[in-house]
């Protein structure tokens, strides 16, 4: 099926959602006899058609173990999978396939870079450091890395808002002299998004590496990995309209090449003797075993969708979203919202995490989920976050994608006047 021509725009400035949302099935669903509203996208994304064909033809036509046959289909299923490396390659602004390494997820990906380049060159004492506004995944492999190896790991402060990070505690911290500094692009709770360029030539002039999680960053914004300079970024392929099960790994060819390989098997050897064996090249390397060939597949598709959209017109698209959503939470009695308000809305992207005063998170997505939305309670994988800056440590939170519009807003508004009204919250 051709990518929706009719997906990609109506005027320059909006786009068209009423034809991209013909291309989710899903969407055209119901939910407890109600039509779908979904506005869980930071948890993870609906999938086009284009992507769910792009996997059945693979299964239909080509189904074949990759690098492997000299058969017709084994090659054509090795090209295809290597191409949707060359299309995340030229998406996130990296120089080759040499620099993107498929994973599981994001947090596969920050933990072979903690086990692999971490083990290979964290000492006793030195420093690693995080923020306070990291997902769970940006935090413990970090915590595992450290007590094995007596490292200290550090924590930017956030700011005084609880918004952004503080430039005092980044000041402070990068005088340690860090080993890696790992952050965050975009918070999935306050979809606030870190000025990680700025942050990379800070800690590049104390001699760090930069990993940049990039799970709600590179679904939602156009990304250049090269123009960010860090050393690794970090995505997962079920956040941008690809399968679950594939991610990326970025990371720059010469540091990449200075890693020892993380497993061993099939794939990630040149050749093998009995008491040795010399890695594969790039990006092969660390990639053992047979891959998650439609996982790659999948995740090409996707961008080929993303592109045809456009990058910058989804995240001008969410950006209108946040603002109408932030307007009419913010006249709601009784709600608080988190993180930059209108004002920051170029430091934020389409995540809105509330609370509505005295009632759990969990009563109000029950309360959603009865009218047909779909929406994120709890901690979001950000306990220490979420505990920092609501003390209740659980909020409630609607996040937006291409394919969600003015009336998803006005459907969470309406739910929350309807979980007020059921626990008479004034
Ligand atoms: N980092 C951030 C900021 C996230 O929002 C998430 C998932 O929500 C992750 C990392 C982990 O992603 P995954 O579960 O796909 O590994």
């Amino acid at each position: 099926m051709n990518l929706s021509q009719k997906s990609a725009k109506k005027s320059s400035a909006d786009l068209d959602v009423a034809g991209i949302k013909k291309d989710f099935p899903i969407l055209a669903t119901k939910m407890n006899g109600k039509p779908l509203v979904y506005l869980d996208s930071a948890a993870t994304s609906q999938k086009p058609i284009q992507v769910i064909s792009a996997i059945t033809k693979y299964y239909r036509e080509y189904n074949a173990n990759i690098h492997r046959g000299v058969y017709k289909i084994s090659e054509m299923a090795t090209e295809a999978y290597t191409d949707s490396k060359r299309k995340l390659a030229n998406f996130i602004g990296a120089n080759s396939i040499e620099e993107i390494v498929y994973v599981r997820n994001t947090t596969e990906a920050i933990n072979l870079v903690a086990l692999s380049w971490g083990d290979a060159n964290v000492q006793k004492g030195d420093h690693i450091l995080i923020s306070e506004m990291e997902h769970h995944s940006n935090i413990v492999p970090w915590q595992i890395l450290a007590k094995k190896k007596g490292a200290v790991l550090d924590y930017i402060k956030l700011d005084k808002d609880k918004a952004g990070l503080s430039e005092k505690s980044i000041a402070e911290q990068l005088e340690k002299r860090p080993a890696i500094v790992a952050i965050t692009h975009v918070s999935n709770v306050l979809g606030s998004i870190n000025d990680v360029k700025d942050l990379t030539k800070k800690a590049k002039k104390v001699g760090a590496l930069v990993l940049v999680d990039g799970a709600q960053s590179a679904p939602h914004m156009p990304v250049n990995v090269k123009d960010i300079g860090c050393d690794f970024f970090a995505l997962s392929g079920h956040k941008m309209l690809a399968p679950t099960g594939i991610g990326a790994l970025y990371g720059k060819k010469d540091v990449l090449n200075s890693m020892p390989p993380l497993f061993g098997g099939g794939d990630m050897i040149k050749s093998v003797e009995f008491y040795s064996y010399t890695p594969n090249d790039l990006p092969w390397k660390f990639e053992a075993g047979t891959s998650n060939i439609e996982g790659g597949i999948g995740l090409g598709a996707a961008i080929d969708y993303l592109n045809s959209v456009g990058m910058s017109k989804i995240r001008e698209h969410e950006k209108r979203l946040t603002l109408y959503g932030l307007e009419k939470l913010s006249k709601i009695k009784n709600v608080e919202l988190f993180g930059y308000q209108k004002k920051g809305i170029e430091k934020r992207g389409g995540v809105i995490s509330f609370s509505i005063k005295g009632i759990h998170p969990h009563d109000v997505a029950a309360v959603f989920d009865s009218y047909g939305i779909a929406i994120r309670a709890g901690h979001h994988c950000a306990m220490p976050l979420v505990k920092g800056i609501f003390k209740e440590g659980a909020l409630s939170r609607i996040s937006f994608y291409l394919y969600n519009e003015e009336k998803d807003v006005d459907a969470a508004v309406e739910a929350i006047y309807a979980v007020k009204k059921i626990f008479k919250v004034r």
